[in-house]
């Protein structure tokens, strides 16, 4: 399923984010000052509020914090979709993101259990970051 455009969402802070999805890149920020990764994209480090944040590729690799299956949406875009999950997953580098998890029954989901990021769907001219499980 393709998604309908999100041009108008984008920002000079969150668009690098959606740009790198082009090339299948998940890329976050990083602060060359204090040495910590953030996420969701800002003007300032978080942890040291130093404007020297760039950004960098992620592994693509983490951990289900937890999810949620939605079998139900009012949202027309997802409505050929349900039941799908949405996922907080922990990145490697230390930080939280929301997805989708694919390519999993929701019955063989579990909290640890560990994902990569995966570039299938579109939303406009950029792609999705989703998680399947590691091989
Ligand atoms: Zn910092």
């Amino acid at each position: 399923m393709n998604y309908p455009s999100i041009t108008h969402l984008l920002n000079d802070e969150n668009k690098p984010y959606f740009e790198a999805t082009k090339d299948q890149k998940l890329v976050i920020q990083y602060c060359s000052v204090c040495h910590t990764h953030q996420f969701y994209p800002r003007v300032l480090c978080m942890n040291c509020f130093s404007d020297a944040v760039q950004w960098v590729e992620a592994s693509g690799k983490g951990k289900l914090y937890s999810y949620s299956v939605v079998k139900k949406t009012f949202i027309p875009e997802y409505k050929d979709k349900v039941p799908y999950i949405v996922a907080l997953i922990d990145l490697e580098e230390g930080v939280r993101l929301m997805s989708h998890m694919v390519d999993i029954d929701e019955g063989d989901l579990f909290v640890g259990m560990e994902v990569s990021v995966v570039f299938r769907e579109q939303i406009g001219e950029y792609k999705l970051p989703q998680f399947v499980p590691a091989k």
